[in-house]
């Protein structure tokens, strides 16, 4: 029987992982979620400390795909997807920071991206299929998918981004690519952006163009998410130790990696969701009561500018509850067992700042805005319960050449550009532009199909 993933709407009917991918959101609206999720032993957990990533990674994917793909083509994909380093950086003690930043965007966003790109690819060719992949992004998820997809036979990736709401090496990453890759610059923020993608997969004018997203309501996306956490407590914890875990937070998919990891049967002690001043989760743990941030709040970590987090749905179904893709909530999850293993906290710009000149002070390790505010929530935690011997891992989910001009204001001199990032910054830039209005995306799509 191969693994059924379920609607967190509960109004369609389950499908296998291939399905669900090629989807992206179920036709009930809801997020594609595992009905339930296969364990890895404590041992095959263990034997993880002598494998190399990509090994993890094929170790933990093979789980979903078992008479999907081949074991030895996921391998293979495995292989050519993560041929980059995992930086485990000691802060202090059993502290680390993870640096997700070594890809070919340098963002934790290639970890998903990479891998989606291989399995679409594989499936489209199967059944000669071809698909519009179309994606709302707060910075840098258009440039993995963008990157990813480049080039892969029966793809075209159309990407929504917010102009005032991106770095220019963001931009640059997504708007220097050609052939099958379009990017429209949106003028309104990612909420717009986001709407509009919505309102495209559910316009039944637009039955006829085979849409599907690599946006974080994906389920492809969150599945490579948990790897890393595998290999972080391979590397930092012994056999069965379990660790905390701070992840910046902004739609909540990286955060819902380390949820599957948990499931699958990694010992995690406490998870970190750390977000910026878009603070409707950490209040909704605190009250029960969920408002999303209508519009959503900018902040200098931008790619968490998310005002309604669509994760949010899968997390409150993990704990027995229904929330739908408005926010709407029509049964509360477990809470007391969300605080028990789950702490929220908001971290503003300027104890944004405050994080990446302390760190840089206190360590010498360099942060960008995203990672910052993982590690200020970091702190918030540890300043309500002992951290006490725990192995303790912060994500760093972006390059802080990502974020020149914060970083320089912060500690006086420009982070160094990584290679594959500089030869994007020198191509020439190729976009579209419109308003934040549906009725032109929508004949803009028509237009092209
Ligand atoms: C997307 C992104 C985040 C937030 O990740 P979510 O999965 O949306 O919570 C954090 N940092 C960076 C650099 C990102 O690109």
């Amino acid at each position: 029987m191969p693994l059924l993933f379920r609607s967190t709407n509960g109004q369609s009917p389950a499908v296998n992982l291939r399905e669900a991918l090629l989807q992206g959101q179920a036709p009930d609206r809801g997020l594609y979620f595992p009905e339930k999720f296969p364990q890895l032993t404590r041992d095959e957990i263990a034997a993880f400390a002598k494998l190399p990533y990509h090994e993890i990674a094929f170790r933990v994917l093979a789980k979903y795909t078992d008479g999907i793909v081949a074991p030895a083509e996921l391998a293979q994909m495995c292989a050519a997807a993560y041929n980059f380093p995992v930086p485990l950086e000691v802060i202090n003690f059993r502290t680390f920071l993870m640096r997700l930043d070594q890809g070919p965007t340098a963002s934790f966003k290639d970890f998903a991206a990479q891998m989606m790109a291989r399995l679409f690819g594989k499936f489209l060719r199967e059944d000669g299929r071809q698909v519009t992949i179309l994606t709302a992004t707060s910075g840098d998820t258009g440039a993995a998918v963008a990157h990813a997809f480049h080039n892969i036979p029966g793809v075209q990736v159309i990407v929504l981004f917010p102009i005032a709401e991106v770095s220019e090496s963001q931009r640059k990453l997504m708007t220097t690519l050609k052939d099958n890759v379009r990017t429209v610059a949106i003028d309104g923020k990612f909420d717009d952006c986001q709407a509009m993608v919505k309102q495209a997969f559910a316009d039944p004018d637009l039955k006829h163009i085979p849409l599907s997203s690599a946006n974080s309501i994906n389920i492809g996306r969150l599945l490579p998410q948990s790897v890393y956490y595998f290999y972080a407590a391979s590397r930092v914890a012994q056999a069965g130790e379990p660790i905390v875990l701070s992840i910046p937070s902004g739609n909540f998919g990286d955060m819902m990696g380390a949820i599957v990891a948990r499931e699958m049967g990694l010992p995690v002690r406490k998870i970190v969701a750390a977000v910026n001043d878009n603070d409707a989760f950490p209040k909704f743990l605190a009250t029960g009561d969920y408002q999303k941030i209508c519009p959503s709040r900018n902040s200098l970590s931008n790619a968490m500018n998310v005002g309604h987090p669509s994760n949010l749905a899968r997390l409150v179904s993990v704990y027995g509850g229904q929330m739908d893709e408005t926010g709407k909530i029509s049964r509360l999850p477990d809470l007391a067992a969300l605080r028990r293993d789950l702490f929220s906290s908001s971290v503003s710009d300027e104890r944004t700042v405050a994080g990446i000149r302390d760190f840089w002070n206190q360590f010498q390790l360099l942060l960008e805005p995203h990672g910052a505010v993982a590690w200020q929530g970091f702190l918030d935690w540890t300043a309500q319960e002992p951290l006490g011997n725990t192995p303790a891992v912060i994500v760093e989910t972006a390059n802080p050449a990502k974020f020149p001009v914060e970083v320089q204001k912060v500690v006086g001199w420009e982070p160094d550009v990584p290679a594959n990032m500089l030869a994007s910054l020198k191509l020439p830039e190729d976009y579209d532009r419109m308003g934040a209005d549906y009725g032109k995306f929508k004949s803009y799509l028509l237009a092209r199909h």
